[in-house]
């Protein structure tokens, strides 16, 4: 069980809860932050008052699950994890910018759109081959000729290459032409495919599930953490709420809740979570100052042709202003693009 204690919490407060824990025969793994100040209980919690805990002002949070399973906490490893792809970095000072079509069209619009997001600032290109359609009559992706021309756009830009997969049968096949495998919001809680995921040691990139809880993200991270592949990055996209006006409800305090219980990457998708281009901008800001270490942007040389979320997609001159007004951002956060 991991308790999540409050900044105003008191020593006297702590100690209290200690006690508790200790005189019930279980252990403690402490860890405290610039700004967050946890305890990871050990051992059968049957025995705690749960009741107690809960009602406790000086704990924020509690969550159930076992602490020593936890890879993806900070309560395992207390330093951000810094994950290399080719030559860029996921999770350091330097934000990624995962930019390209929702869909790899043709060889055209994926090269031109590489090319141009590439010399707008991006660091890695996104645009998928194998597409998770709602309806099976939707355009479904260039599937292996995707992937081909995703090779190209690289050979091409040097830009690392992030592309959702959707099946166990391609994995030896990303692994050859991937750089950053999605494992896209349907399949977050696909545990076989995260499984075998988990036993590369490919950068994951894992979107959370439509309505997915934070724990239930972090325990499918966990999912490919066991496995002994520790490269995983966390993307929020948007949950599913009451809200229709947009495509899904962005849910930015997630990135701050992940960035104080795990040590893993955390990317913001502003583009899924909304569903309108004239959102990303405003969203992207507030994503890179609530802590985010990235963001997944689409852009489209022509949206309105889009064969999947046109509407969602910016303009590439839209994606070259934004770009010039998140580097100024970027800084004033101590970060950089
Ligand atoms: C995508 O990134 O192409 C995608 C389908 O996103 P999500 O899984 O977040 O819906
Ligand atoms: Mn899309």
């Amino acid at each position: 069980m991991i308790l999540v204690l409050n900044d105003t919490a008191t020593e006297a407060d702590i100690d209290k809860i200690k006690e508790k824990i200790y005189s019930s025969g279980l252990e403690i793994y402490e860890l405290i932050g610039l700004n967050y100040h946890i305890l990871g209980i050990k051992g059968d919690i049957n025995s705690l008052d749960l009741k107690d805990l809960e009602e406790n002002k000086a704990i924020d949070k509690l969550m159930p699950t076992e602490v020593s399973q936890m890879k993806s906490s900070k309560l395992y490893k207390t330093e951000n994890t810094i994950i290399d792809v080719s030559d860029q970095k996921i999770g350091d000072k330097k934000l990624a910018i995962i930019a390209g079509p929702c869909s790899v069209e043709n060889e055209n619009q994926i090269l031109s759109i590489a090319q141009f997001v590439k010399e707008s600032g991006a660091n890695f290109l996104r645009g998928g081959a194998f597409k998770p359609r709602t309806s099976p009559y939707s355009f479904q992706g260039l599937r292996e000729e995707g992937l081909e021309l995703l090779k190209h756009a690289r050979e091409l830009t040097g830009l690392p290459i992030v592309t959702e997969i959707m099946s166990i049968n391609h994995i030896d096949k990303f692994i050859d032409y991937v750089d950053v495998i999605q494992v896209g919001a349907r399949n977050m809680q696909n545990y076989e495919l995260l499984r075998e995921l988990g036993k590369t040691n490919k950068p994951i990139l894992l979107k959370r599930g439509i309505s997915a809880t934070i724990e239930e993200f972090l325990l499918s991270a966990e999912y490919i953490m066991a496995g002994g592949n520790e490269n995983v990055i966390l993307c929020e996209r948007g949950i599913r709420t009451f809200e229709n006006f947009t495509r899904n409800t962005l849910d930015l305090s997630a990135v701050v809740a992940l960035k104080k219980l795990s040590h893993l990457p955390v990317i913001v998708d502003p583009s899924h979570s909304t569903g309108l281009w004239w959102m990303v901008e405003p969203l992207s800001k507030a994503a890179i100052s609530a802590g985010a270490d990235g963001l997944m942007i689409e852009v489209h040389n022509e949206p309105e042709k889009a064969l999947s979320d046109g509407k969602q997609s910016l303009k590439p001159e839209n994606f070259t202003k934004l770009m010039e007004k998140l580097k100024a951002l970027a800084k004033l956060e101590g970060r950089e693009i």
